[in-house]
């Protein structure tokens, strides 16, 4: 573990697997501790030790955790806020003390946003601040606090009749701060689109106390967006404490299932790019590789892609949707799935504590990890990305031998083109402290290569957390400019998730 820091000026650095970064802060762990309780009462600090080790990580190092390594800085204390006005105070004293700190709400982060790398961090927890504060049914918007978890909101707006649209497998764990926070997108995003089309308005606390809210309307012209700087900012920026998404009519019994085995990842996108760049929008399109499709359909022919499509919407919409759907793929050779059978497939697609626990409980019996990397591309770009990244990853990667599934599949299409999830799983034949470099690292730097190589977006979901910030700039490129001037003007003194979307 390398520290190297170039003292007052706040620009540190570390290696590029997230290495440990020191405090910039005037005060020890223990004046920290006193402070955050002489601000919040002493009930609202936890320094439990298991419970700081565990805030120390986030899933980019699930195997780690689950073998109980944690060989980062250990946060000095995780607190628990309840409102706007405590994310304020605690973010003053952070800032004029230059503590660092990391927001976080429902801890289903993938992409090490919520690893601590600097010594004495502060984890500001707003998952109480869960609180739905409106459900609008005339202006079709909801008002959460950044605690309340998708599936809870989901849940209040259906007793209405209505829907967020918003479905990430995370959905019933993961909460409206974080979910804004990475500029996530669900499942059903081709029809309702991601996050960023979502929020209406939102409220968030900058470092230095400030509290900034935008206005609820449908559309202005008064300016650049501002909602967009809030918007991914992974918690490097600002605090997002209330979030207003729009609500959509919620019709389940006109939902429609397709799906279809076709020869290759090609034919699948293909059929998919013609469907909706002739304006169509099923609620989810995707396509999955012959590997990847194996271990979800075992029982389908194993030599096959498996495409996949929901409509939903009014009656009128779906029948056409439908329609065009069949006329297209009669074009290309193909078998028919039964609708009930990708029906019953997509229900059971979410992930809860319970899918969780199993999955530790796997990876501690047999040594074993499932992991992912998603990025994006146009049409013309996406195959020569998969098929790059495969060959890399099966002529070059070391450890080629230990994987036991790489695959990849599309699941969020666009009028311009469509995503890519890499899905690889692995023996691990190492220590635990190793898997990630042996591993993960080596295989999502090839993804993000090839992407970045051929034109495509190193990250279409889960946001850059710290593991691929050493590409922040190339991805970026010209534009990075605004990037980092807006981490300098709103973090002047880095507090802000120090080592995540910019390097340390
Ligand atoms: C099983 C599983 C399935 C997943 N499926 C999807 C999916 O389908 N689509 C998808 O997009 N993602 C998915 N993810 C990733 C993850 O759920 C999303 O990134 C989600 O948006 C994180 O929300 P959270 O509340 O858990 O945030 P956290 O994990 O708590 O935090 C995530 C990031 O946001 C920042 N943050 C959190 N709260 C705040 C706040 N209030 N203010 C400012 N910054 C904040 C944190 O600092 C961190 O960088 C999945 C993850 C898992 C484990």
């Amino acid at each position: 573990m390398v520290v190297t820091s170039s003292g007052d000026t706040g620009e540190s650095s570390t290696e590029e697997d997230g290495s440990m970064v020191q405090s910039l802060s005037d005060l020890n762990r223990e004046d920290i501790r006193r402070g955050l309780a002489e601000l919040l009462g002493a009930g609202k600090v936890c320094v439990d030790e298991d419970l700081l080790r565990a805030s120390s990580v986030d899933r980019f190092k699930k195997y780690m955790a689950v073998n109980g390594v944690y060989d980062g800085p250990i946060p000095a204390a995780v607190v628990s806020v309840g409102s706007t006005a405590e994310v304020a105070k605690v973010l003053s004293f952070a800032n004029e003390h230059r503590i660092n700190v990391i927001p976080r709400t429902g801890v289903t982060s993938t992409e090490g946003g919520l690893e601590t790398i600097v010594e004495d961090t502060v984890v500001i927890d707003g998952s109480p601040m869960n609180k739905i504060l409106s459900v609008d049914p005339v202006n079709m918007m909801a008002t959460a606090q950044c605690g309340v978890v998708l599936q809870v909101l989901e849940d209040a707006v259906r007793l209405q009749g209505l829907t967020t649209g918003h479905s990430p497998q995370s959905k019933p764990l993961a909460q409206m701060g974080g979910l804004t926070a990475t500029r996530s997108t669900g499942q059903l995003s081709t029809l309702y689109g991601g996050i960023e089309e979502m929020v209406v308005g939102l409220e968030a606390v900058f470092p230095d106390g400030t509290i900034c809210r935008t206005k609820n309307v449908p559309r202005r012209a008064v300016g650049p967006d501002l909602r967009h700087i809030v918007i991914g900012s992974e918690g490097a920026l600002c605090f997002i404490t209330e979030v207003t998404v729009k609500l959509y009519k919620y019709t389940p019994e006109n939902n429609e299932h397709r799906g279809f085995l076709v020869n290759d990842m090609d034919t699948g996108i293909a059929v998919v790019r013609e469907v909706v760049t002739n304006g169509f929008r099923p609620s989810v399109c995707r396509v999955y590789s012959e590997e990847d499709a194996h271990q979800h359909f075992d029982d389908f022919d194993t030599s096959k892609c498996v495409l996949i499509f929901i409509c939903e919407g009014p009656k009128a919409i779906v029948a056409a949707t439908v329609a065009e759907i069949e006329r297209v793929i009669a074009a290309y050779p193909h078998e028919t799935v039964d609708p009930a059978r990708i029906e019953k497939w997509f229900k059971g697609l979410n992930w809860g504590m319970d899918k969780i626990l199993a999955e530790q409980e796997t990876m501690r019996a047999e040594h074993w990890l499932g992991f992912t990397t998603e990025i994006s591309a146009n049409w013309s770009d996406i195959g020569e990305i998969y098929r790059a990244a495969m060959h890399r990853i099966r002529t070059e990667f070391p450890y080629a031998g230990d994987l036991t599934m790489l695959g990849a599949h599309s699941s969020h299409s666009y009028q311009t083109g469509t995503n890519l999830y890499f899905v690889y799983d692995y023996k691990i034949n190492c220590e635990p402290r190793e898997e990630i470099t042996q591993y993960h690292i080596p295989l999502n730097a090839i993804i993000v290569e090839e992407a970045l190589k051929h034109g495509g977006s190193m990250v279409h979901h889960h946001g850059i957390g710290k593991y691929r910030t050493q590409w922040t700039e190339q991805e970026h490129g010209s534009s990075f400019y605004m990037l980092r001037t807006l981490k300098e003007a709103f973090d002047p003194n880095g507090i802000m998730n120090k080592g995540t979307i910019f390097k340390a």
